[in-house]
């Protein structure tokens, strides 16, 4: 068993009760990190497509008037799951906040998801209602009850009088309750509704905040003291989800931006002296590609920290070349592991490119030879478990997925084949479990594979990821056609297009005459990644 190296991090007692966002907002009152002067002067949020920004201390104020209003006009109780369809928005960490507070679970999704992709969601978390937006509210079903964020009657419950201003819990929170479902298709087949507890996200933000604390150096390189971060990930996947808890522990000003964009980003770093961004590979890759970036003074960005796919050692030590004064810190994690599992800190392990980094607080790990389940030393390449605090209560409402992936003992499988060096670095050596990753969003290939045996002209399919210098991978189908079918490649890439996410799109396919598969019936995929990348495009 592999230990964390960092050093060890107080957890609240786990008989008290107490939710993420009393133990969140605790940490944001505490002397070390804020007076109420500052709370007042600082900026929570910042919304540079409308130029709106929150202050902590209107920020404090609307979510006990949310609270207060939720409490009243609506029938929601602890325990019930509101189910999240929104752009990035001022109102978003408020509402995620005020949800939280009350016990309610929240459920956030992806806008850009078909109504079908929605519809499976929902099945599986159970909302009792939804909060959208006018502009995505027709995605969801008739019949689940909805609040728009966009709407006078929402505007208005985050502006009542007499809400209190208290930071307790109004309800018993205990600590093992769910707080939230993010969803994630794990290890194989479709998505699947991560339970992550407030424990969960409490261990996760006690270990980003209490080694804050510790870090000696004077330029603090993990966390900066109220550093202004930039956030291009999405709120509604972990990365974002834990990213916001965590900055508004530490009272770090957030620039949300609605859309992606690489030159809004870049204007956005300019005019608000960002000092950090969160990012995923892919944008790396563009900011050592691009020549805008010498058009914009970048001079107050410190930090990126990088999660959510690999990040190859050549990108990292380009970005540094171009990059001098901006380090950079690779982190990996799951949905399942409540985010950050193991990161880089501080300058001199910036220095390990290529790594993941070293195991967060509280995290154990073990490597595991997949054939024989032996538990492996240094050096030695396995499927990485994990455990800890931080790691899933389990799948909603699918026992058999949760037996499968969480062991009795509490160990993640995580379907990533990694090692540890023997400085404790972890190094992420590819993927053994289905998933492909465009651009850090998960794509499932069951759910692809599902939809493409569902034509009529298809004998059968398989899909697997193929390398792709900007997105990292790109879902790429084999494809069988029936007997006297002449189906094209672009009519079943359009069909596909039409009723899924535009990232889970098939951008690749080649027609082949069967899918390679083992006696038990399951799809070879590694031969077909390798036969994908030992043939000519042209042969394909
Ligand atoms: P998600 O649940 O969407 O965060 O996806 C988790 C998966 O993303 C992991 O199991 C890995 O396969 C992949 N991943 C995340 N971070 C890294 C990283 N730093 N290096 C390699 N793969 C990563």
């Amino acid at each position: 068993i592999y230990h964390t190296l960092r050093p060890p991090v107080p957890l609240p007692p786990l008989p008290q009760p107490l939710s993420i966002v009393s133990y969140t907002l605790s940490l944001l009152h505490s002397p070390t990190t804020a007076t109420s002067a500052a709370l007042s002067a600082t900026a929570f949020l910042i919304e540079p497509h409308t130029g709106r920004r929150l202050t902590y201390a209107t920020f404090l104020q609307q979510l006990n008037s949310l609270k207060s209003s939720l409490k009243k006009s609506s029938s929601l109780s602890k325990n019930d799951v509101a189910f999240i369809l929104s752009p990035p928005s001022l109102h978003i960490p408020v509402l995620y906040f005020a949800l939280l507070s009350l016990g309610v679970v929240v459920s956030p999704s992806n806008p850009s998801s078909s109504p079908s992709e929605l519809t499976h969601q929902i099945q599986l978390s159970k909302p009792a209602i939804a909060f959208s937006t006018s502009a995505l509210a027709h995605k969801l079903p008739p019949n689940l009850p909805l609040i728009l964020l966009d709407s006078p009657p929402f505007l208005s419950m985050l502006q009542s009088n007499n809400a209190s201003s208290t930071t307790e819990d109004d309800v018993v929170i205990n600590q093992s309750d769910s707080a939230a479902i993010l969803y994630s298709s794990g290890t194989t087949g479709k998505v699947k509704g991560v339970v992550l507890t407030h424990r969960n996200l409490i261990a996760v933000i006690a270990g980003f905040y209490y080694n804050k604390s510790t870090e000696d150096d004077e330029k603090v390189n993990d966390v900066c003291i109220h550093p202004v971060t930039l956030f291009t990930m999405p709120l509604f996947h972990v990365f974002g989800f834990f990213m916001l808890i965590r900055a508004a522990s530490t009272g770090d000003s957030v620039v949300l931006i609605e859309k992606f964009d690489f030159v809004k980003m870049l204007e956005a770093v300019e005019k608000y002296k960002v000092t950090f961004i969160p990012v995923t590979p892919p944008l790396v890759v563009a900011m050592v590609k691009s020549e805008l970036v010498s058009k914009y003074d970048l001079s107050s960005l410190q930090l990126l920290g990088c999660g959510g796919a690999p990040l190859g050692k050549e990108v990292s030590e380009r970005f540094t070349a171009k990059f001098p004064h901006v380090d950079i810190v690779q982190g990996y994690g799951l949905t399942e592991s409540g985010g950050g599992a193991a990161r880089l800190m501080g300058p001199e392990e910036a220095k390990r490119y290529g790594s993941a980094g070293r195991l967060a607080e509280n995290m154990e790990a073990k490597i595991v030879d997949p054939e024989t389940g032996e538990a492996l030393p240094p050096g030695k390449r396995g499927e990485l478990w994990l455990r800890g605090p931080a790691i899933m209560k389990g799948y909603a409402g699918d026992d058999a997925a949760t037996a499968a992936t969480l062991d009795s003992e509490g160990w993640l499988k995580t379907g990533d084949l990694c090692y540890f060096d023997s400085d404790g670095f972890l190094f992420v050596v590819d993927r053994l479990k289905e998933l492909i990753k465009y651009k850090a969003y998960q794509v499932p290939p069951a759910e692809l594979e599902h939809l493409l045996q569902s034509m009529p002209e298809i004998a059968d399919a398989a899909v697997i990821p193929y390398p792709d210098e900007e997105a990292g991978e790109i879902p790429m189908a084999f494809v069988v056609r029936k007997p006297g079918s002449t189906i094209s490649a672009t009519q079943i890439m359009d069909f596909i297009a039409k009723q899924v996410a535009p990232y889970k799109k098939i951008r690749r396919l080649a027609f082949v005459n069967s899918i390679p598969k083992s006696p038990a019936g399951k799809i070879l995929r590694r031969e077909l990644v390798n036969h994908a990348l030992s043939t000519p495009s042209s042969k394909l």
